[in-house]
């Protein structure tokens, strides 16, 4: 029996995704052949890579727009990196929006490089809401900001104008909205959400913003190496490139992201709506900037804690506690999980109520 899996990441993906990175682990394409010990030189694997990378840029609304896209590995976290070093002149400066754990994470990496400004933060209210009155310096090499803190459950919904290169941590929405795409330079986001297992990177860059500050760049530190190397410049994370194409395949056959963002915002709504009308629970994040991937919520009293847990762990609901930083749960309602899961999640909490 499969549970209703509200883990944060690495988290749900599409039962038919398993299904078909299982079969392709056993007997990849017809070839007799795991897809785990091929040459990721070969035909069957290079196809892969070429179409994971070009059905990304087309859910993404960016092909023929100048865009690379890359599957890399190091997770988000080695982005942190990768971002300064590509993109951060000797002597000038970068500009970071500080809305939860990993953009700080962001943050600490870029100051390693060179002047990194703060130009705007939640850090003193534990990261509940989004920064809003915040300006982007126009001298700024680049702005960095986190569109979803999986933590705190908060998301931007609306992105400034800029006039440099806006750089975009998607790690934990990416593929679940539309948004206009062409507005960034450059978007990251870790598979391990709503793409694929853990192991692969998706970087989505803009090629003209690469290139000029000036600094000497590693080989595998270099986005300008990746792309000219077609995102093999050395193995790949072949599994998790493959298990990506078929969520990427997944999410086109389901109608593209418009579609997958119609059932999001629904799953959404219903929980929000539950967390607002039942007594017993009260949301984290400040409302306008709730999101819609990660739903952080407590108990307005601890009391009924060990009957609430009880009622979702007996309901098959696993994943749901909180993140040590805010305490209480937060439901992860990624691009997989279907509404009928958020429905169990909202009858036990409406059975707790009952019985309180
Ligand atoms: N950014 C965000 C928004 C995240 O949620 C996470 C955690 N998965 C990271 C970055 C760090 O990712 P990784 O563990 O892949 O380095």
């Amino acid at each position: 029996m499969k549970k209703h899996n509200f883990s944060a990441g690495p988290s749900i993906l599409p039962q038919e995704v398993f299904e078909k990175s299982a079969q392709a682990v056993l007997n990849f394409n017809n070839l007799g052949l795991s897809i785990l010990e091929i040459s990721h030189r070969s035909k069957d694997f290079v196809a892969v890579m070429e179409e994971a990378r070009s059905l990304a840029l087309e859910l993404l609304g960016l092909e023929n727009k100048g865009y690379q896209a890359l599957f890399l590995s190091g997770g988000a976290s080695m982005e942190f990196v990768r971002v300064p070093y590509n993109l951060l002149k000797e002597n000038g400066k970068a500009a970071y929006l500080d809305t939860g754990t990993w953009a700080a994470g962001a943050i600490k990496e870029a100051k390693r490089f060179g002047n990194t400004e703060i130009i705007g933060s939640s850090k003193e209210a534990n990261y509940t809401y989004i920064p809003k009155d915040f300006t982007v310096p126009t001298d700024a090499d680049y702005f960095h900001c986190t569109s979803n803190n999986t933590i705190f459950g908060t998301q931007m919904h609306s992105f400034p104008e800029t006039g440099v290169p806006m750089v975009c941590d998607m790690s934990s929405d990416i593929f679940s909205r539309e948004l206009d795409f062409s507005k960034f330079g450059l978007i990251y986001a870790g598979a391990q959400k709503n793409m694929g297992p853990a192991g692969t990177t998706l970087v989505v860059v803009k090629e003209d913003i690469l290139d000029k500050t000036g600094r000497a760049i590693p080989g595998i530190m270099d986005y300008g190496q990746h792309i000219a190397k077609e995102s093999m410049y050395n193995t790949p994370p072949v599994f998790p490139v493959y298990t990506s194409l078929l969520t990427l395949q997944w999410i086109k056959n389901n109608g593209g992201v418009a579609a997958v963002e119609k059932k999001n915002n629904a799953k959404a709504e219903l929980l929000y709506n539950e967390i607002d009308r039942n007594t017993l629970f009260t949301g984290t994040a400040n409302k306008e900037d709730r999101s819609k991937m990660n739903v952080t919520f407590l108990l307005k009293d601890e009391k009924y804690t060990e009957q609430f847990d009880k009622l979702w762990k007996s309901a098959d609901i696993s994943g749901l506690n909180g993140h040590r930083s805010v305490g209480g749960y937060r439901a992860s309602i990624y691009n997989a999980m279907p509404i009928e899961s958020v429905k169990v999640l909202v009858d036990v909490m409406q059975e707790l109520e009952r019985n309180a």
